[in-house]
C-alpha cells in the first residue's frame, strides 16, 4: 500500500478539522479527494506532508509514518505539487524542473549530467521538451502546471500529491494537465489530488474520497462511489447524472439541477 490513512484525526486548538479519517490507495491509483470549502481537504494534505504533526492515528507513505519522515527522505518518497501562480522570477523551465533534483545532491554541489537526463525525461513524459529555454513568465497558466509536475518527477517520488492544480487554469488546460496525471498515474505513480470539479474526478480518477466537515462520507472505486446522490449531498445542491454520446463514446457528467431551489449555504 502507497498510502494507508487509519482513524486520522486532527484540531486546530478546539476546532475539529478531521475526525477519523481511514482509506488507502494503492500504486498506480490517482484518488481524488472532494468536499465543500472547509470540509478539511487542506488539512488532510497537510498530515501527509508531515506539516501538521499532532495528529493522531496514523498517516502512512510506503509504510512509513509521515511525521517521522526526514525532509530529505521525505522528498525521495511523495512530492507535492502545488497550484500555479504568476512566477516572481522567471526562472528558464529548465532550471525549474532541475530545482526538484536538489535532495540528490550534497551542499552547494550543482546539478550534473544525470539530473540533467532526468530532467529531460520529465519534460518528455510531459510533452513540453519544447519549452525548455523559455522563462516561467512566458508561459500560460497550463504550460507552467506542467513544468511544476515535471520538477516533482525528478524527485524520483512515487507519491504525488496535487492540491487543486487545475484551479486558474482554463477550461482546455484543465484537461490536458489531468489527462497527463491521469497518464503517470497509469504509469504507476500513486496520485492524490484534490478538486472542487466532481466533473474532473468522475472523468480522470481511479478513486474518490469524500469529506465532509472533517469526516469521510465516501471512498472507493470512482464508478461505485461518485453518483449524483453523493455530489448533491456533499456541495448541498441537488444535481443528475447525464450520460451524453461522443464520437469517442459515452461520457458522463453531472448537471445541476437549475429549477430546484439551492438550499445550500452561500459562502
Ligand atoms: P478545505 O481545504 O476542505 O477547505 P480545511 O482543511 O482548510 O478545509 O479546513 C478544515 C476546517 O479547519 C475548517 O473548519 C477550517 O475553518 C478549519 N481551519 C483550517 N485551518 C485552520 C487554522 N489554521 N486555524 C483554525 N482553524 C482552521
Amino acid at each position: 500500500m502507497q498510502i494507508e490513512l487509519r482513524d486520522v484525526s486532527f484540531s486546530y486548538g478546539r476546532q475539529k478539522a478531521l475526525d477519523g479519517v481511514s482509506f488507502c490507495a494503492e500504486k498506480g491509483t490517482m484518488t481524488a479527494v472532494l468536499g465543500p470549502n472547509g470540509a478539511g481537504k487542506s488539512t488532510l494534505f497537510c498530515c501527509m506532508l508531515g506539516l501538521n504533526r499532532d495528529y493522531t492515528g496514523s498517516v502512512l507513505l510506503a509504510g512509513q509514518e509521515a511525521r517521522s519522515i526526514a525532509r530529505r527522505d521525505f522528498s525521495q518518497l511523495a512530492a507535492y505539487i502545488p497550484q500555479s501562480n504568476a512566477p516572481v522570477y522567471n526562472y528558464s523551465v529548465l532550471d525549474t524542473v532541475l530545482m526538484g533534483t536538489t535532495g540528490q545532491l550534497s551542499l552547494l554541489s550543482s546539478p550534473k549530467a544525470q539530473q540533467l537526463r532526468q530532467a529531460e525525461t520529465a519534460l518528455e513524459q510531459l510533452g513540453i521538451c519544447h519549452l525548455a529555454f523559455r522563462g516561467l513568465r512566458e508561459l500560460s497558466g497550463g504550460e507552467r502546471q506542467l513544468v511544476l509536475v515535471a520538477r516533482a518527477l525528478v524527485q524520483n517520488a512515487q507519491i504525488l500529491i496535487m492540491d487543486e492544480p487545475t484551479a486558474n487554469l482554463d477550461y482546455g488546460n484543465q484537461q490536458r494537465v489531468l489527462q497527463g496525471v491521469r497518464t503517470l498515474a497509469d504509469s504507476g505513480y500513486t496520485v492524490l489530488i484534490s478538486t472542487h470539479n466532481p466533473e474532473h474526478a468522475l472523468r480522470y480518477s481511479t478513486h474518490v474520497l469524500a469529506l465532509q466537515k472533517g469526516r469521510r462520507v465516501a471512498f472507493g472505486e470512482t464508478e461505485g462511489v461518485l453518483t449524483d446522490a453523493l455530489v448533491s449531498e456533499l456541495y448541498e445542491f441537488p444535481v443528475t447524472m447525464a450520460e451524453v454520446s461522443t464520437a469517442s463514446g459515452t461520457v458522463r457528467a453531472f448537471v445541476p439541477n437549475a429549477d430546484c431551489e439551492n438550499k445550500g449555504n452561500v459562502l
